[in-house]
């Protein structure tokens, strides 16, 4: 097995996107098949060394920065095996974990199909999307990775390969969950938390009936290392009506929102395809407009925020579903002629890029300032999507920090990106960071509804299941990794499983 202990070599491992600094490891291994992963396991079992699995870095809550132990790099674990057609168009990968969601899109294309996740950063690997749940802007038509994971292999610290497809290892009605591995067999008691509704990517999943392959969706490298995976796949469609719409008041961008999500899912139920029924909605604030204008000169001076939109579409579709989108914007005001819209590939591209490039642009600016990221990654229940929007612009205003606000809006998920300057307003961007996240989990919501908690929202995860739901989590872990040697930091705090 490749392993190295030279610091140059280890030195990329200890960041990933969060801009998080003090990680530290003594080697990096990197298997090349599942046989090495047994292999690496079982020296850092015996050593109890703790083991931080890494994928490609693109992380935003630190999970795969070690803190001690050794780093196992997935990259040598191969990509790409086969792509399936399947019956209606449909079809399915199996891949190993070390490819990009770009290079798996790509692939998929060319044989007609597509992968409906579409996390905004193509550069993750497919393991980590599935070890984070990656979701995205279509997450709002085709739900989050989980969804598309059909089987999942894993190796575990005991030296087991799980081979996990899903509706098999089903949990019972008392939350027990059986398992079985190449050489042992497991019994969890599933934690008995109630998971908030919408999008969540926090802590262990659980759901009743649920199957095991659903455990380790998210888990974030805590529970064991993901080496082979089946994602299934939709037809390609046919092209997308997308668009960047402008507006000169943030309100009028918001009802918009609103408006296309209750067409959409209307539409949708009806099966009424020449109607609205977008596949992702999204939103800039101001001072994100502010932001992305060092990159895009021609938004318009009299912008106050956007909505990025894209519908798919079939033969014949594209004109009418053209009228009907101009129709909504003119109903909330939006800055219709000067907005982009397009229907070819090469449109629906640039405006992808221009949601892209505002995350980018953010890191970049923290970066010059040596700070750590404060994001948000909450969603709340729809009844309070609004509350949220005041809320957000209320306290944010008044902190007299730096901001933007951009996202999933269709999901009722909005990420708020605080950037602080120095010190001083990085400890008051945390304060204000814990004070909203109270109020989301009162309103039922989530601290992470894509990014996962890793090692910086771990504190938060307590104030939304309890001390008895981390015990619980726990519980699952020990099982899982007697060693207790994976993903250290990451989700469960370190007093949970000292002892
Ligand atoms: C500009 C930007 C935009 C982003 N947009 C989105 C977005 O729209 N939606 C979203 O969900 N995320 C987004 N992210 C976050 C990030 O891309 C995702 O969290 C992604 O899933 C991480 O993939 P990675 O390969 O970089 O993993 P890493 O950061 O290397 O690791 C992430 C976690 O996965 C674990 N892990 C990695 N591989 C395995 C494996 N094979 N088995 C078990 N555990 C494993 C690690 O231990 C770690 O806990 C964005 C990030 C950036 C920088």
């Amino acid at each position: 097995m490749i392993r190295s202990a030279n610091p140059d070599v280890i030195r990329p491992y200890l960041t990933d996107a969060s801009n998080l600094t003090g990680g530290y490891a003594s080697e990096v291994v990197f298997p090349e098949n599942e046989k090495e992963v047994i292999q690496a396991l079982d020296e850092a079992c015996r050593t109890k060394t703790p083991v931080t699995i890494a994928g490609n870095g693109t992380g935003l809550v630190g999970a795969r920065i070690p803190f001690g132990g050794i780093v196992l790099s997935t990259e040598k674990l191969g990509g790409l095996r086969e792509i399936y057609q399947a019956e209606g168009d449909s079809g399915y990968a199996v891949t190993g974990p070390a490819l990009t969601l770009k290079q798996l899109q790509d692939a998929v294309s060319t044989k007609e199909l597509l992968y409906p996740p579409d996390p905004t950063e193509q550069n993750a690997f497919i393991g980590a999307s599935i070890a984070t749940n990656a979701s995205g802007a279509r997450t709002f038509k085709y739900g989050a990775t989980r969804r598309w994971v059909r089987r999942l292999k894993v190796v575990l610290s005991t030296g087991d390969t799980l081979d996990l497809r899903r509706g098999e290892f089903v949990a019972d009605e008392e939350n027990s969950l059986f398992l079985k591995g190449s050489k042992n067999s497991f019994e969890l008691k599933l934690p008995h938390y109630r998971m908030p509704e919408g999008k969540h990517s926090a802590g262990y999943y659980v759901s009743p009936g649920m199957s095991a392959i659903d455990l380790f969706i998210g888990s974030e490298g805590t529970l064991g290392v993901i080496t082979e995976i089946e994602v299934g796949l939709i037809p390609k469609p046919q092209g997308f009506f997308s668009g960047v719409v402008f507006f000169d008041r943030e309100e009028n961008a918001w009802q918009l929102a609103n408006q296309a999500r209750e067409e959409s899912l209307k539409n949708r139920t009806a099966g009424a395809k020449d109607q609205i029924d977008a596949s992702a909605v999204e939103y800039f604030d101001s001072h994100a407009l502010e932001i992305l204008r060092s990159s895009y000169a021609q938004i318009p001076q009299k912008a106050q925020s956007a909505i990025f939109f894209e519908q798919e579409i079939q033969a014949g579709t594209g004109k009418h579903l053209a009228q009907q989108w101009l129709q909504l914007c003119k109903s909330y005001q939006a800055l219709s002629d000067q907005s982009w819209f397009g229907q070819s590939p090469k449109e629906h591209a640039e405006f992808r890029m221009f949601r892209h490039a505002i995350p980018v642009l953010v890191n970049r600016i923290l970066r010059q300032y040596r700070q750590t990221k404060i994001g948000t990654d909450f969603t709340v229940p729809r009844k309070h999507l609004f509350d949220l929007l005041e809320l957000y612009r209320q306290k944010l205003k008044d902190s007299g920090l730096r901001y933007c606000i951009f996202g999933h809006i269709a999901d009722n998920h909005l990420h708020v990106n605080l950037l602080p300057q120095n010190n001083e307003e990085s400890v008051r961007g945390w304060q204000l960071y814990r004070q909203i996240a109270r109020q989301i989990i009162a309103w039922g919501g989530t601290i992470s509804a894509e990014h996962g908690v890793g090692k910086m929202r771990r504190e938060y995860l307590s104030d939304m299941f309890g001390q008895s739901g981390l015990m619980e989590m726990s519980l699952v872990k020990k099982k899982l990794d007697p060693c207790l040697i994976l993903g250290r930091g990451n989700i469960i705090p370190e007093e949970f499983l000292n002892g």
